[in-house]
């Protein structure tokens, strides 16, 4: 049987077209961008057209895109440059409690180092209250960083009214919109984001590139130092291959913006009604609204199990998902995100993201829906905690679970 891969917010793969535009960069366009003579001129024009194409997808002039390595050196690079080009104005930061750990992380450090955070809470359905964020803001705020939608539960984030909020009181506003970007509407100029961040391999680009949008005079400290690449915002010869490839992913992104929201949605609805109306005593995690999520992300907790067995007895289908965030799992700490969201800690553990992309066709969807209430049922028949709460009180079984 085929392999499903379900997994598109973990990463996604390179798209054909993008491979195509770079394998010429690996062969004879070899030169360095910095350089003054023919190698290098050819391409650091390459360089520039990928600028256009990338600052084209947000809706930005070229000159403000910045190229980094990956997501997470945007965020680390925006957040912590900001802070300490702008620490004679304030020490005190804004996000929320569900970013990924590219910022919570950063910001965390921050702490260490003296800054003064706030995390912003979430509600049971992982949705902010934009009254907190006012409340919040004192005269030493430099910085708000909320992200642009969720990894984990596709929740989309209200970045617009969040722009006005930052403006009102002259505050830089950052926004981690890698898994936005090629899936919704972005737009910086209208949503008055400062800073925005994106990652090639999320948007079929390859892994190892990404980028940072800086608005015109936005003030921020270079984190990498050495040459003048990037107009002295980040030192080291540039990955011109995969910054071409980032160009041509975000090009394909915007052409085919509205093409993918419909296609991706209805086949996300198609699974999502079936799971809902197939599979007992779930619950989903995050907006029931599903115009606030993303049209590729479902998640949802499945009672009485683990999520990484279910993880694994889908594997053996050929079906790749995942439980929390790439990058927690193989912990046994449940999701921060399921944690701030107040889910109960053993269906944070069954919590599981099935995430589609461009490729994901009907009959994946179909094949998913074949297999997954039985298989879940199979788990539910093997878990004492499922049998328990149909025997009689005082079980033993349940004594012992209940108390690990
Ligand atoms: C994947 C991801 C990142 C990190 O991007 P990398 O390129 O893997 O470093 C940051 N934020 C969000 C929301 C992500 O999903």
């Amino acid at each position: 049987m085929s392999n499903i891969y379900l997994d598109y917010n973990a990463t996604s793969p390179v798209r054909p077209e993008v491979l195509e535009v770079m394998l010429p960069f690996y062969r004879e366009q070899f030169g360095n961008p910095s350089s003054v003579h023919w190698a290098g001129r050819q391409v650091s024009g390459a360089l520039e057209k990928a600028r256009e194409q990338v600052a084209a997808l947000f809706n930005d002039s070229p000159a403000e895109i910045v190229f980094v390595s990956c997501g997470s050196e945007g965020d680390n690079m925006a957040i912590k440059g900001t802070l300490d080009a702008l620490k004679e104005k304030g020490n005190h930061i804004i996000t929320t409690s569900i970013e990924h750990p590219a910022v919570l992380e950063t910001c965390q450090y921050l702490e260490k180092q003296g800054y003064d955070v706030t995390y912003l809470p979430v509600d049971r359905d992982g949705m902010l209250d934009l009254d907190d964020l006012e409340a919040a803001i004192t005269e030493k705020t430099v910085l708000i960083s909320v992200m642009w939608a969720n990894n984990e539960t596709g929740n989309i984030y209200p970045i617009e009214q969040i722009g006005r909020i930052a403006r009102k009181y002259n505050i830089r506003f950052h926004t981690d919109a890698v898994q936005a970007v090629g899936k919704i509407p972005v737009d910086v100029q209208k949503a008055n984001v400062d800073l925005l961040v994106i990652s090639g391999h999320k948007i079929g680009a390859p892994k190892g590139v990404g980028a940072l949008y800086v608005r015109r005079g936005t003030r921020m400290s270079a984190l990498m130092h050495g040459g003048h690449q990037e107009r002295n915002r980040r030192a080291g010869t540039q990955n011109v291959a995969g910054i071409v490839g980032l160009g041509k992913a975000c090009e394909l992104a915007l052409a085919e913006l509205d093409e993918y929201y419909d296609r991706v949605r209805a086949l996300r609805d198609r699974l999502e009604d079936g799971v809902l109306s197939q599979v007992p005593d779930i619950k989903l995690n995050g907006t029931p609204d599903r115009e606030k999520r993303l049209p590729n992300t479902l998640n949802v907790s499945f009672a009485y199990i683990e999520g990484e067995s279910l993880l694994l007895n889908l594997d053996m289908f050929g079906i790749a998902a995942s439980s929390g965030s790439a990058c927690t799992s193989g912990s046994l700490e449940p999701s921060h995100v399921m944690g701030a969201m107040c889910v109960e800690v053993t269906l944070a553990h069954s919590s599981t993201r099935f995430s589609l992309g461009p490729e994901t066709t009907e009959s994946e969807i179909d094949k998913v829906l074949e297999v997954l209430p039985a298989t879940v049922q199979r788990l539910r028949d093997m878990s004492p905690l499922y049998n328990c709460g149909r025997t009689a009180e005082g079980c033993e079984t349940c004594e012992t679970v209940r108390r690990i």
